[in-house]
């Protein structure tokens, strides 16, 4: 057989199942529309797992899991050691009905996985692991081991070590899958990829879900950045800190987007976002504004990645939505997998 793979997309997605490709012998060449429209350039590069662990999203939780297990193996063949940026999370509800909130999403997580270790703590408990927490936080729950990864950096080095293992990439919109060359072809365009997998019948619904992200900049005259992601909820409203070695990176705000071209952050999500952080960190107030930017996630209808051969020479895998980072080893071990024994099913 001959070992030729073209991947359609590339984005975390595509590069991570390029660079597994490769390192298996396989001669692959990634044809992508542009590095602007790639989701991970915006994200916050959590790699969330029992963070992730709502109710009703079990399958997930599953996913994310067996996710979390490889990340390890992967940042070693990445060898860049800056790509991660913090090892642990703290998950925070700041008042007392955002911790019944997060006490419900931790009792369903325990119920899927009883052996997990997510010690809860008081307010004050939580400052002795980041003193920079607001006082009056009501509390939350450690989790070791749940860490971040700088999105942008982990970009550049699949992409340096996809290249270095022999792999191509062209700048290019793909408009038919089968046209291109290659035994195998693997869809993994995002939101691009509803389109291509109708050319070969295949029916990929897919929402496109926005997000508004900050990046905060430390300041001579500030506290320093966190050392774990804080995943708090402060009014009901989700809020993020994933620490970065020059600052903070402040998330994220979802809602459906209007089109694909809807990507620029609107003032109301940029406002609440400042608003939370601050509110959950005060010292943040001293940070510089570096960037506030919108992405669209590619959102499967249930939540779970779509992961799959659609034919004997076309696979596909999209629909990660807001953990496409975290999920991007398990999605290249089960290509990996369809690549090396198509007689599987996907
Ligand atoms: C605000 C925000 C915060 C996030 N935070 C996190 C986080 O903390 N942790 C986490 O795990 N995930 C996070 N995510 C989600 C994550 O970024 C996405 O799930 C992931 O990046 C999706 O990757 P992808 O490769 O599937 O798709 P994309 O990033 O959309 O990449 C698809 C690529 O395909 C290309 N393409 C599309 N159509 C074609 C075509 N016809 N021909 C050629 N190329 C094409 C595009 O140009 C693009 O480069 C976040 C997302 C957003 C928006």
């Amino acid at each position: 057989m001959r070992r030729e793979l073209s991947v359609v997309g590339g984005g975390v997605v595509g590069l991570a199942c390029a660079l597994a490709a490769a390192d298996d012998g396989w001669t692959v060449t990634v044809y992508d529309a542009g590095a602007r429209r790639r989701a991970a350039h915006v994200a916050g590069g959590m790699l969330g797992c029992f963070g992730e662990g709502h109710p009703g999203e079990g399958e997930l939780l599953d996913v994310a899991a067996a996710s979390a297990a490889l990340w390890p193996d992967f940042l070693t063949r990445l060898g860049d050691p800056a790509v991660r940026t913090a090892d642990s999370s703290i998950l925070l509800g700041v008042s007392s009905t955002d911790l019944a909130y997060l006490d419900e999403q931790v009792r369903f997580v325990r119920g899927r996985m009883p052996d997990v270790d997510l010690p809860r703590c008081t307010g004050n408990r939580l400052r002795r692991h980041e003193s920079a927490l607001a006082r009056g936080t009501a509390g939350g729950y450690l989790a070791e081991g749940e860490g971040a990864v700088d999105n942008r950096l982990l970009l550049a080095a699949l992409t340096r070590r996809f290249e270095q293992a022999g792999g191509t990439i062209v700048t290019d919109t793909v408009d038919d899958p089968t046209a291109l060359t290659g035994d195998q072809v693997l869809i993994a365009a995002g939101l691009g990829s509803t389109a291509l997998a109708g050319l070969v019948g295949a029916d990929v619904p897919l929402r496109g879900e926005k997000g508004e992200i900050l990046r905060l900049r430390r300041t001579r005259w500030s506290v320093p950045p966190p050392t774990h992601v804080i995943r708090g909820r402060r009014h009901g409203r989700p809020i993020y800190l994933v620490p970065r070695a020059d600052g903070v990176v402040v998330g994220a705000t979802q809602y459906e987007a209007l089109g694909p071209d809807d990507r620029a952050p609107q003032a109301i999500g940029v406002a609440e976002l400042l608003a939370d952080a601050i509110a959950v960190m005060p010292g943040l107030s001293t940070y510089e504004l570096a960037e506030a930017a919108a992405g669209i996630r590619p959102s499967s209808v249930d939540g779970v990645p779509v992961v799959r051969r659609v034919d004997e020479r076309i696979l596909i895998a999209t629909g990660h939505g807001r953990n496409g980072i975290a999920l991007s080893p398990w999605t290249a071990a089960r290509i990996r997998e369809l690549l090396n024994h198509p007689e599987r099913e996907g």
